[in-house]
């Protein structure tokens, strides 16, 4: 499974790197993805991050 954050979307709530801080970090001005493969353990916590994140940035693939 793949991760990646719409830069154009993302408010920087901090939301997703709140819950899940292994995957998602805060840059400079959005949240980032420290890698975009997700490991199998972390999947259920990034979809989750997915379907809770306010501006649909998250694009779970
Ligand atoms: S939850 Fe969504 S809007 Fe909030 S920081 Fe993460 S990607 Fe950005």
């Amino acid at each position: 499974m793949k991760v990646r954050i719409d830069s154009e979307l993302c408010t920087a709530c901090g939301l997703c790197t709140d819950d899940v801080p292994d995957v998602f970090v805060m840059g400079d001005e959005v949240a980032e993805v420290t890698n975009p493969d997700v490991s199998a353990e972390l999947e259920d916590a990034v979809k989750d991050a997915a379907d809770s994140c306010p501006a649909e940035a998250i694009i779970v693939e």
